[in-house]
């Protein structure tokens, strides 16, 4: 696998009242040219700050971020504005992240203004071009405001705002979770579609494993700042390593009424990053913990050929 996109020992810091909060800590990850890559965990536990910290919109505390060969971490605020095209995000709450008082087709002209396409025909072709791509009929859609549209529909134009300028690279920053679960596979389905016809490389983050599974070539899992465990999808549904993805797994409810889900598997609240538990951050929640998980920190190696655990009690093997 070529890396288009490398992260190496990523942390990233907030100051809180005198305090560290540690969102990302330590975290190491590589996607692949053409790969989508998930990325799932509870909520808090960094996701969304990895995401920003990759795209450079929070500079990281420590670490590196290196993309097709330039490190972003290294460059200035100028470079990285032309760097900024090749590498998009799409948010979570659609309909927040459009500008109300803007009609969709300046919206989604947007970033070819910043890139400096002045030529209004051009912009107006490729403005129809996109909004076709991602299933709207760009003659009834361009003049009117978002709150015109449903969630969907706003998330179809969203996506065609990040795309317009044929990025290489886009994080995917839960797209789907604010939508109604009737009109997500659609969504899905569209960024599918999407990858295919640009050639995107994709990393996809959700808190819910059965969305990220429908996507992923491969998944990496989270927890309170830090990968527990990164594995090809397969692999990782069919033999997880880490007893919080197997608990995760546990906790995605059945398609058969009379199979009863296994409720509130993950016990409890996830501990404040502001004061994490030493050694595995993940043992005041685990079965399997004991002395040495309070002790020392589990590094991240790999078990299985592509399956990386961090972890002193893995589960399969
Ligand atoms: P996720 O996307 O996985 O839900 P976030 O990356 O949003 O997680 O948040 C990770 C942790 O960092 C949380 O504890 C959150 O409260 C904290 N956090 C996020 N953004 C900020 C911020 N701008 N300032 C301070 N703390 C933040
Ligand atoms: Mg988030």
């Amino acid at each position: 696998m070529t890396a288009l996109l490398s992260i190496e020992n990523l942390t990233v810091e907030y100051a809180i009242g005198g305090k560290t909060l540690s969102a990302v800590s330590g975290v190491s990850l590589q996607v692949g040219r053409g790969e989508t890559l998930g990325l799932v965990g509870e909520s808090g536990c960094g996701k969304s700050t990895l995401g920003r910290a990759v795209l450079q919109l929070r500079r990281p505390t420590a670490g590196k971020v290196t993309f097709d060969g330039t490190e972003l971490t290294g460059i200035d605020g100028e470079a990285m504005r032309r760097m900024r095209r090749r590498l998009q995000l799409i948010f979570q709450d659609p309909i927040a992240s459009l500008n109300p008082r803007r009609c969709v087709g300046d919206i989604v002209a947007e970033p070819l203004i910043i890139a400096g396409i002045k030529d209004k025909a051009e912009r107006a072709a490729r403005v129809r071009e996109v909004l076709t791509a991602v299933g709207l009929d760009a003659d009834l859609v361009t003049g009117r405001l978002p709150h015109e549209f449903s969630g969907g529909q706003c998330q179809r134009i969203s996506i065609a705002r990040a795309l317009i300028l044929e990025p290489q690279f886009v994080i995917c920053d839960e797209p789907v979770s604010a939508l109604d679960v009737s009109i997500r596979a659609q969504i899905l389905n569209l960024l599918e579609d999407m990858k295919r016809r640009y050639g995107l490389t994709l990393l996809f983050i959700a808190h819910d494993l059965a969305v990220v599974k429908a996507v992923s070539d491969r998944i990496a899992v989270m927890y309170l700042g830090k990968l527990c465990e990164v594995a090809p999808s397969e692999q990782l549904f069919r033999r997880p390593a880490h007893p919080y993805t197997a608990l995760l797994l546990e906790a995605i409810p059945v398609p058969d009424p009379t199979v009863r889900p296994a409720a509130n598997l993950v016990v409890g609240e996830p501990p404040s990053p502001l004061d994490p538990p030493s050694g595995c951050r993940f043992r005041t929640r685990c079965p399997r913990a004991d002395a040495r998980c309070a002790s020392e920190v589990p590094k991240l190696r790999e078990i299985n050929a592509g399956q990386f655990v961090a972890c002193h009690h893995p589960l399969t093997n």
